[in-house]
């Protein structure tokens, strides 16, 4: 599922190729993938309207259209989004796409139609009625605003991590990654944890998060490239610690499958 490091990886993609150009069609192939506007009304609002700014906040990605209107994605479990040169075949499952004036497209992949794209006009307004606690990686997110948002959770530290309403943008993969890097067991309490570790763990989220988004999350080929120290590609029955060499353990927290190693995370 998509988390933080690969939206921001499908925000820089579409800074990359997709601004200033004109939109002149919108293909709809599947509706499912719309929320709250028909195929007929997604292309009167982007017709001859062109992409010229981008905003990430946690999971959401917002697409801003040059009559200051926004375009949100959301991506679900295993939606991105990619340009397409004009002419290049164009990618399995692509739901809805930006046909450019210069005959290249954006296409929005939705393999399990779990995403939704949404027109809203005002894009503080939208982010603020999804009550989203902070991303990770704002400015204003010190250790110590961290801390204070974390430890006042009940339940276990993975919980909190993933709580979309106390920090926004990291699921299940990250949790895991973080915690790890860490060294910290996902099913200690929130409320239990030291300064020291509250420290670690805020510089390790950083570090997990920046990482992941400098090797280019969110690709399919991503995990075969994650760093040899991370536990992403390792996180499967057989998978070993990159630490220790020991075997890592699956435990269900939250209804979600935690992969850890039972002798790093203490
Ligand atoms: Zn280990």
């Amino acid at each position: 599922m998509p988390e933080l490091p690969d939206v921001e990886t499908y925000r820089r993609h579409v800074e990359a190729t997709s601004l200033n150009r004109q939109i002149i069609d919108v293909v709809v192939h599947d509706e499912r993938l719309l929320d709250g506007v028909s195929p007929q009304g997604l292309l009167q609002r982007l017709a001859q309207r062109m992409l010229v700014g981008s905003r990430r906040h946690g999971k959401h990605l917002l697409l801003e259209l040059d009559d200051g209107t926004w375009l949100e994605c959301h991506f679900g479990m295993s939606g991105r989004l990619r340009h397409v040169a004009a002419g290049a075949e164009d990618p399995a499952h692509d739901r809805v796409r930006l046909d450019f004036a210069d005959g290249s497209h954006l296409a929005i992949i939705s393999r399990r139609l779990l995403g939704h794209v949404r027109v809203v006009s005002d894009a503080e307004a939208f982010l603020a009625g999804e009550q989203l606690g902070p991303d990770p990686l704002a400015d204003g997110l010190d250790e110590g605003a961290f801390t204070d948002l974390l430890r006042a959770k009940s339940g276990t530290i993975k919980s909190a991590l993933m709580d979309q309403g106390t920090l926004a943008g990291i699921g299940n993969v990250y949790s895991d990654e973080i915690l790890f890097q860490a060294g910290i067991h996902p099913k200690r309490s929130a409320g239990a944890l030291s300064d020291e570790e509250f420290g670690r763990l805020y510089r390790e989220m950083r570090r997990v998060l920046e990482t992941a988004i400098d090797q280019g999350a969110g690709w399919e080929d991503f995990p075969d490239r994650a760093p040899e120290d991370f536990l992403l590609a390792r996180r499967h029955k057989g998978g070993t610690c990159p630490a220790c060499g020991g075997p890592v353990e699956a435990i269900k927290i939250s209804s979600r499958t935690a992969w850890f190693c039972p002798a790093c995370q203490r």
